[in-house]
């Protein structure tokens, strides 16, 4: 099977887990530490602080910066529900705004739109499938109107836009190290920031609202445990190590992807110097007339050996969103047009050069074979990798 994906856990990962399971202290604590200063000083910020998840990585984030409740928050419409539920989970209402054809991210005019419709009091703005959005027109707009940005960072650990990390532009960045994403500790997330009085905000939200700088303890206000482990965090500050590599890895797969695809019907993300993305997921488009195939084509690969996925919406037009805004379908065309082409193709270190071609030529085979055929009978031939 070649997997969509396979996180990369090497014997140094495993001892480094090993080594902590060994000596006791499992909860958050030196490795946690010295985790969040390997990513502090990685993407060159002052604080960063580990907790759970992405997802409280975001709720947190919204918390410290004071949004609750009827706070209108602009939020892109394509994302995994969890960009959404954040705001909805503080009692704020997300404004979901439409994103750009090219890159998948907010699309500023869109935004702008949002911004003079309602009163904003926050902008979550996630750097789609670890592409940095445009951060320079994203905060020209916001600055002006002083709304603080979140970055979803999520999948952009090692994505870059002018030299600058992305999770570093906003007013918070948040990363997020499930095994899909660039580095992983199994499940685990990180709150990067320059403000001191959100970090300390932030410590204390992921620890029963404990005083983090106190010497006596003391506690200021209702908080959750948002911790991370410290075997996690010895995961994390062994996979840290590697996140140069990684990336560099993901940029050559998703080259020759581009390659293989040139020509074709199939439209594929662009490889640029500056933004660097890291292809996080390497998500391509399908020609619109087979979008309504794409399930026959994932069945079709799946029989070919081959493991795909969809794995991102348009949040507006999930049930729950849908059923409390009534989202019409028809404010997020873009969104609803990439949100039906999409589709993602395997990316890891271990898939070889051979596999991609393997990966490209079975794509092409179903996209060009009949649409009348049923799955089953438009196999003619079993295919080896
Ligand atoms: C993965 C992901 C999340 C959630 O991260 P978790 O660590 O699984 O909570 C949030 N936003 C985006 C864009 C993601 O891709």
């Amino acid at each position: 099977m070649i997997r969509l994906t396979i996180p990369d856990i090497d014997e140094e990962d495993i001892a480094a887990v090993n080594a902590v399971l060994r000596s006791g202290f499992l909860v958050q604590g030196k490795y946690v530490a010295a985790f969040e200063d390997a990513v502090a000083s990685y993407v060159g910020i002052r604080h960063a602080v580990a907790v759970s998840n992405c997802t409280a990585a975001l709720h947190l984030s919204l918390i410290a910066l004071g949004i609750g409740e009827g706070d209108a928050v602009a939020v892109s419409a394509y994302s995994w529900p969890a960009t959404a539920n954040v705001v909805e989970l503080v009692g704020a209402v997300p404004k979901f705004v439409d994103i750009d054809k090219e890159t998948y991210n907010l699309d500023p005019q869109a935004l702008e739109q949002v911004l003079l419709e309602n009163d904003v009091k926050a902008v979550l703005a996630v750097h789609a499938f670890g592409n940095p959005a445009d951060m320079r027109r994203i905060l020209a707009l916001t600055q002006a109107m002083n709304v603080p940005v979140v970055e979803d960072a999520a999948c952009a650990l090692g994505s870059r836009l002018h030299n600058r990390f992305a999770g570093t532009w906003g007013a918070i960045g948040c990363f997020s190290f499930h095994p899909r994403k660039a580095i992983t500790t199994g499940e685990g997330g990180m709150i990067v920031t320059d403000d001191s009085k959100v970090a300390d905000a932030c410590r204390a939200l992921r620890n029963h609202g404990q005083d983090p700088n106190a010497a006596q303890s003391d506690f200021l206000f209702p908080g959750f445990n948002m911790r991370m482990t410290d075997f996690q965090g010895a995961l994390g500050v062994s996979q840290m190590k590697k996140i140069e590599q990684h990336v560099t890895e993901r940029r050559i797969r998703a080259a020759h992807y581009g390659d293989l695809l040139r020509g074709t019907n199939v439209q594929v993300p662009a490889i640029h110097d500056d933004p660097r993305h890291n292809y996080q997921s390497y998500v391509i488009l399908l020609p619109s007339r087979a979008a309504e195939r794409r399930d026959r084509i994932i069945v079709g690969l799946r029989k070919r050996g081959i493991e795909t996925t969809i794995g991102t919406y348009n949040i507006a037009s999930t049930s729950f969103y849908s059923k409390k805004y009534g989202a019409d379908r028809a404010s997020y065309p873009i969104t609803d047009e990439i949100a039906a082409r999409a589709l993602t193709l395997p990316l890891h270190e271990q898939l070889s050069t051979s596999g991609q071609d393997y990966v490209v030529r079975c794509l092409l085979r179903l996209l060009h074979e009949s649409a009348d055929l049923p799955p089953e009978e438009r196999v003619s031939e079993p295919l080896n990798p």
